[in-house]
């Protein structure tokens, strides 16, 4: 039996004897905390936990310390651009516009689809700490997120891949937001695919089964008789890691013509952080001790 724990987290198992890789993550806090941050409508909570919780997948399966991986879709609807880095398991998120309001789709879900549009591609960024980044690109199916996923690594990674992601709301409120990814390894047999399929319904509506039981309930019952074992599990938080100094190496890598022109301009600067809305400050004086920094490199 696997210990219950309770919290954000992303646990990763194999089945039948390692044939079959699967996570699992817990994912409600840190959706709360992008909706608090972004004072995000419901339709949008759910599309950046969406893509926080898909993303999260891809964070935890990187191995070196200061690897990340950046998502960016463009899917062409009024949300504009959506963007989440992983680093391991801290997370962050941000939209052109959180605050979009969309009417309920005809079977009453919120309209993630129509939020984030579906005419258009997400790119995938490994920082590996190399000199030059993986990028894997994909076009969006649905939009809905679980499904694009799960094409991007069918078709960029060529790895097929089942991928459930889900958010329930209640207005302001994340009630549960998780998701599972299950990826049969090669020379996964067909009989194990086909019990897969068979099973995938009941983990389609991923956030609702979560409030219902606890995660490692669900995977036990889920994967009844394919051996699940547990192999690791890893906290997930909202964490953005922004800080003056990564400010001041923003200005400086403006270049010297345009911190002149704000030197000249006597009005300071002002950064702000798209991923948690944290204000950074810089005074003329600031600036000039920058710019003598940008002619010294
Ligand atoms: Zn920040």
């Amino acid at each position: 039996m696997i210990e219950r724990r309770s919290g954000d987290e992303m646990l990763r198992l194999t089945l039948m004897d390692g044939q079959v890789r699967v996570m699992m993550c817990d994912t409600t806090q840190m959706c709360q905390r992008a909706a608090d941050i972004h004072h995000a409508t419901p339709v949008c909570t759910a599309a950046m936990g969406r893509l926080m919780t898909a993303t999260a997948f891809l964070g935890v399966m990187m191995k070196g310390e200061n690897e990340s991986v950046t998502v960016t879709v463009k899917g062409g609807g009024p949300m504009g651009t959506l963007v989440a880095v992983a680093n391991h398991g801290d997370l962050k998120v941000c939209a052109d516009d959180p605050q979009v309001e969309l009417p309920l789709r005809e079977d009453g879900k919120l309209d993630v689809g129509g939020a984030i549009g579906r005419d258009g591609r997400m790119s995938v960024v490994k920082d590996l700490g190399l000199r030059e980044p993986y990028i894997g690109q994909s076009e969006l199916v649905s939009g809905e997120m679980g499904i694009d996923f799960a094409q991007y690594f069918t078709v960029s990674e060529q790895q097929p891949s089942l991928v459930s992601v889900g958010v329930l709301t209640n207005g302001d409120v994340v009630l549960k937001a998780g998701g599972l990814l299950i990826q049969p390894l090669p020379g996964c047999s067909d009989d194990i695919i086909d019990q897969l399929e068979l099973r995938s319904p009941m983990f389609a509506n991923i956030s609702r089964e979560m409030t219902f039981a606890p995660k490692e309930e669900l995977l036990e019952d889920w994967f009844r008789g394919m051996d699940p074992v547990l192999l690791e599990r890893t906290p997930l938080r909202y964490h953005c890691g922004c800080s003056r100094m990564r400010m001041e190496k923003a200005l400086i890598s403006l270049g010297r013509k345009e911190l002149q022109q704000l030197i000249d301009e006597d009005q300071g600067a002002e950064l702000g952080c798209h991923f948690c809305h944290g204000q950074y400050a810089f005074t003329t004086q600031d600036l000039k001790d920058l710019f003598e920094r940008a002619s010294r490199a």
